[in-house]
């Protein structure tokens, strides 16, 4: 009996280390007026936690901020910010459907955001199958979901100060509410309950990205610090699929107008030239020669200048063509930093299970159940 007990509390251990750990995600933010879909019941309560009276089994709630003050389908929010409860059914926000509870805040200028306080592992459940394929094996989904739990923690920790911890986009990492759910990526989830990814006894940034083309990166190559377990290491992605090689062409002026618009001082471009790259090959510096002068730029800020998907990744060579437009041929998607997915399953379709995995992409970590002192 002693045995199974001890079994018992093993295999119980890595739930109630997360039970009760909870996330604030934000769902929407700066909007001028901000629309919750009800199906189903709901409370609301001021930020001193009082209960607002008033009917709400209204299939639509609308926020905005009415001279300065926060309003609800037109009623004013005494203190902000404002806490909507489902108590029965669900509640969709900017296309995500959820059951918990939303914290409505006013922002400066009369702009609203929506932020979802969440128990960590449902916000789990609507991450992995967003970010992974339901169709990958289970210990691909595994290992997402420990990279997700690992992540969303360490950010929870960094961002102690915020009004919230994470974004519900490729900003933070993709949640996609109950939309996306499935028996698998659930189970991904449930059964590495608990387990984070440490070094040196502290929680890891689990950064992940789509597809590294080829090997992965070291952090310090485009986030400027270097990390100890976040070095380049073998991709094992497969060599062919339409991440893995892109090619995208853009006009002078294209570029111009797309950095302008991102406060740069630039004139017409007249050319393009790597002038730095990484040890796995990535972009580190280029520089713009236009009619101005000379933009010298990193790597990494001319890719968020354009858009994250606009230029997939910094792996890329840069040549203009006779007809004054340039193209720029790449590999890969996202910054290349940490775990590759499409590496990852193809890990997991060569059989390996979830531990390998993580522990092939973060150098010297170990996976072990979540304590609130990491
Ligand atoms: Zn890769």
């Amino acid at each position: 009996m002693k045995t199974f007990l001890a079994i018992l509390f093993i295999m119980l251990f890595p739930l109630s280390a997360l039970a009760g750990e909870t996330i604030r995600v934000l769902l929407k933010d700066d909007q001028q007026r901000l629309e919750v879909k009800v199906d189903g019941e709901v409370i609301c309560y001021d930020g001193q936690g009082n209960l607002m009276e008033m009917h709400l089994d209204e299939a639509m709630l609308e926020l905005e901020t009415i001279d300065g003050a926060l309003h609800i389908n037109g009623i004013p929010v005494p203190r902000p910010p404002l806490k909507i409860k489902a108590i029965a059914g669900q509640m969709g926000v900017n296309g995500i459907r959820l059951q918990s509870e939303l914290e409505i805040r006013k922002k400066p200028g009369g702009l609203v955001q929506a932020i979802a306080l969440l128990d960590m592992e449902e916000y789990l459940k609507g991450v992995v199958p967003a970010e992974a394929s339901p169709k990958w094996e289970l210990e691909v989904l595994k290992a997402q979901a420990v990279a997700a739990r690992t992540y969303a923690l360490y950010k929870k920790k960094s961002q102690a100060g915020g009004d919230y911890d994470v974004t519900a986009d490729v900003n933070s990492q993709v949640y996609s509410g109950n939309g996306l759910r499935s028996p698998i990526s659930d189970r991904a989830v449930d059964e590495t309950a608990g387990l984070v990814l440490t070094y040196d006894g502290k929680l890891i940034n689990a950064m992940f990205h789509g597809c590294c083309g080829g090997e992965t990166e070291d952090v310090g190559a485009v986030f400027g610090k270097p990390v100890e377990y976040l070095k380049s290491v073998e991709g094992m992605c497969p060599p062919h699929g339409s991440k893995m090689q892109w090619e995208k062409w853009f006009s002078a002026s294209e570029i111009q107008d797309a950095l302008e618009r991102k406060g740069y001082r630039i004139g017409k471009v007249r050319d393009i030239r790597v002038a730095a790259q990484s040890d796995s090959d990535r972009v580190t510096r280029l520089v713009i020669t236009h009619s101005k002068g000379e933009l010298s730029m990193k790597g990494n800020d001319f890719r968020k200048a354009m858009g994250w998907e606009v230029v997939p990744s910094t792996r890329f060579a840069v040549k203009k063509t006779k007809g004054g437009r340039y193209r720029f041929e790449g590999k890969g998607s996202g910054h290349g930093v940490g775990l590759c997915q499409l590496g990852a399953r193809e890990m997991g379709l060569q059989g390996k299970n979830f531990e390998e995995i993580l522990l092939h992409y973060y150098t010297d970590v170990k996976i072990e159940p979540y304590r609130p002192d990491m």
